[in-house]
């Protein structure tokens, strides 16, 4: 199979040759796109490297899954709708079977999502999967890491540390059950997306540990955050889950902000939509972040960071 077979085989049938706003998918030098009227668009791009973000010995179906997937959930963090997303491939060798369980992984979320294959390129190489993503917001109301005010509630659309606990499952052997779910076939939260540009102030997806992916939300404007660990949704309710829900990565949970007095209508739009979030902390004048509950001292102590492709890599569960 030469890889214009591979590409007519496997992601052709992906991609509309033309419909909706793909005026031209797949099969020429470029897609050919119709940006919806009135909005601004908005791009992600995430890549996917065997032995560091998936194991070597991942279903393929999950490795698909896990890389759309982590994009659409940057589209959610940013409120957008998704689009069209282009897939680059680096892969050792072309095996039909790994190709089309691959493929069908992409075949499932994408239809899910309401996005499609527009382009893309395959290469032999080690293991790696890059998407890139296009979604669509109104003009203007994008939501963004940037918009957080002192007095914010801290919100996150689902429990933390269960992908970190799924990996942990995977590494010691465990290949079957649904502790692996959260890890093997994480859910963007694409479902807030209404909610959030309707109510949060800023947001973000959490993607490599929450303590650092809030950073990211309060450094720039120098604002710092409570966090109250009696609120946080995580198992085992010990010094370990904290750490583990603090730290963990790969949750694609959301993490938003969104004013006191905002909340009472969040929340009836959010039951009414059968979604479920849960304040976690609020933010506070200053720099940091500082923890309240009776493992505070403890959590303090355990020096929480999550993951830095460029330090040493951390043991994803320190205290494992
Ligand atoms: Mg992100």
């Amino acid at each position: 199979m030469d890889e214009f077979q591979l590409i007519h085989r496997f992601f052709s049938p992906l991609s509309p040759r033309k419909r909706g706003s793909v005026r031209l998918g797949v099969g020429d030098d470029g897609a050919v796109l119709s940006p919806p009227p009135g909005c601004d668009l908005v791009m992600a791009t995430d890549t996917v490297l065997a032995g560091v973000h998936f194991p070597k010995d991942c279903p393929p179906r999950s490795i698909a899954h896990r890389a759309l997937a982590v994009n659409l959930s940057d589209l959610a963090a940013m409120a957008a709708d998704p689009l069209w997303y282009t897939l680059a491939l680096s892969l050792p060798s072309a095996s039909a079977r790994w190709l089309s369980a691959f493929s069908k992984g992409l075949e499932l979320l994408s239809g899910e999502a309401g996005i499609a294959l527009v382009g893309g390129d395959t290469v032999c190489g080690p293991l790696a999967v890059t998407i890139t993503v296009v979604g669509s917001v109104p003009r203007g109301r994008a939501v963004t890491r940037r918009g957080g005010r002192v007095g914010d509630w801290i919100c996150v659309t689902g429990p933390l540390g269960r992908a970190a606990a799924g990996l942990s499952a995977w590494q010691r052997g465990q290949r079957r059950g649904a502790a692996l779910v959260p890890f093997l076939y994480p859910h963007p939260a694409l479902e807030w997306i209404p909610l959030l540009r309707d109510f949060a102030h800023s947001a973000l997806d959490v993607s490599d540990g929450l303590i650092q992916d809030l950073c990211h939300l309060l450094e720039p404007r120098s604002l710092g955050a409570e966090i109250d660990l009696e609120c946080l949704d995580c198992e085992p309710r010990d010094l370990d889950g904290l750490v583990q829900a603090l730290s963990g990565g790969d949750d694609y949970v959301l993490c938003f902000t969104v004013s006191p007095r905002r909340w009472e209508p969040l929340v009836r739009r959010a039951r009414a939509r059968h979604l479920d979030c849960r304040i976690i902390g609020r933010i506070v004048p200053g720099s940091g972040i500082r923890y309240r509950g009776a493992l505070a001292d403890r959590v303090r102590h355990a020096r929480i960071r999550g993951y830095d492709h460029f330090q040493r890599p951390l043991p994803r569960r320190p205290h494992a």
